[in-house]
């Protein structure tokens, strides 16, 4: 798994509960996300990943996953640009902050819609792969709402939801819908 992050391994690891499921390799460096996709990136992680695992774990394919936010009154960004939206050391709140103010002038929910997107993919050593997409639509709210989660969580407020934003939902409410959880399970019926 190339995520080192624990809740989503947690997470991840759930999913995918009928394979094997090993940590990130001990030693490999963070890789450089600069691809224009979050395709690219999910790949750039996988190669690294699949490649340092060999020696422990020769054959294994390497899951890696990249998420962005897609705003409509934003021409789709931040996009594969989330993470660092509000720039190259932006923490949550940051990118968050700058989210709502680039959305100040869009009164109506209308105009605040939304979707998070992920791509998950599993990349083998003999370079064969297998990608799954997963989609969330919502809507950005005026205001944080709630504690939970992170990123973008205390203003996205999922449509098929009723009304509260990802932060205010447990775990499990989150994971039936969301982004992350679509994508893993459509790869998981893949492998
Ligand atoms: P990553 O590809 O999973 O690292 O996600 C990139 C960025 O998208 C993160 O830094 C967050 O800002 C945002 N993000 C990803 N997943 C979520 C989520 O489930 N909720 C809120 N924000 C998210």
């Amino acid at each position: 798994m190339a995520t080192a992050n624990p809740h989503k391994v947690h997470e991840i690891a759930a999913i995918l509960h009928n394979f094997r499921i090993e940590p990130r390799p001990e030693g490999l460096g963070d890789v450089v996300e600069d691809g224009d996709t979050l395709a690219d990136n999910a790949r750039l992680k996988a190669v690294a990943v699949c490649h340092a695992a060999q020696q422990a774990h020769p054959g294994a394919g390497a899951v890696a996953d990249d998420t962005g936010l897609e705003v409509d009154a934003l021409d789709g960004k931040p996009g594969v640009h989330s993470s660092r939206f509000a720039g190259p050391d932006a923490t949550d709140d940051h990118n968050v902050t700058k989210l709502l103010a680039d959305l100040a002038t869009h009164l109506d929910l209308a105009e605040r819609t939304a979707r998070f997107r992920t791509v998950a993919m599993v990349r083998f050593p003999d370079g064969q792969e297998l990608r799954a997409d997963g989609v969330v639509e919502g809507t950005i709210a005026f205001e944080r709402s709630g504690d939970g989660g992170f990123g973008y969580d205390p203003v996205f407020v999922p449509t098929e939801g009723d009304g509260r934003s990802f932060s205010q939902m447990s775990d499990d409410e989150k994971n039936a819908i969301s982004h992350r959880g679509r994508a893993f399970r459509a790869l998981a019926q893949l492998l």
